[in-house]
């Protein structure tokens, strides 16, 4: 089993390491960066951009993280772990870091701020077995994708969704996984399945490699 960290400075780790376990990982929380050093996958969980960003540098993470990511780390941000992995974001405080893994633009709070709350089911691509059903906090959406970004799933053009149809809410670029959504919270495992696959593919890749 790969063994994949969840940054716990902030926001729901438990739950993240839950779903990561049932989706066969082992997993440890990542503070220091021994533990960050340890890992082949990390999931930057959801809670307040700003904060993590704040907290990444008391911690001395920010660089290391930067390095282990340039270095082709797996990772699976959700929500503000997917604001913190782009190369930039809108409507984001002007001293916040990007870790600039994913070659998105995203917007923060992008669903408006007085929408703390939305949930839809979402067609994923890389996870064909029906829908996921998605909770999105004070979310952000990818305003605009780089070529090498794959859009895995869009808000669909329902009621609800209003001005958000059409919206895209997870890509995948090479190892680096980001979703709007938080699927840690509604008992479904397939997105950390889907990332546990990724850190499996890269160890493989790996292993070839250095043989
Ligand atoms: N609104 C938060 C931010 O901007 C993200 C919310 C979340 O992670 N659930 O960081």
């Amino acid at each position: 089993r790969p063994l994949i960290g969840v940054l716990a400075l902030q926001g729901d780790v438990r739950e993240h390491a839950a779903a990561l376990e049932a989706g066969g990982a082992d997993v440890i929380t990542v503070r220091r960066q021994r533990e960050l050093a340890e890992v082949d996958g990390l999931v930057l969980p959801g809670g307040e951009s700003t904060t993590i960003s704040r907290l990444l540098e008391t911690f001395d993470l920010l660089d290391p993280l930067r390095a282990r990511l340039a270095a082709g780390m797996p990772a699976y941000g959700s929500c503000a772990g997917l604001i913190l992995l782009a190369e930039k974001a809108l409507d984001a405080r002007p001293d916040q870091h990007q870790l600039g893994a994913l070659d998105v633009i995203v917007r923060r709070n992008a669903f408006g701020r007085q929408v703390d709350s939305f949930e839809e089911d979402l067609l994923v691509s890389g996870i064909d077995d029906g829908p996921v059903h998605a909770v999105f906090i004070r979310a952000p959406w990818v305003e605009s994708c780089g070529p090498t970004v794959e859009v895995l799933a869009r808000v669909p053009d329902t009621p609800a969704a209003g001005a958000a149809a059409g919206r895209i809410v997870a890509v995948r670029q090479g190892n680096v996984l980001a979703t709007s959504f938080h699927p840690e919270l509604t008992g479904d495992a397939r997105v950390h399945r889907l990332f546990v696959d990724v850190v499996r593919g890269d160890r493989v890749r790996g292993r070839t490699t250095d043989s």
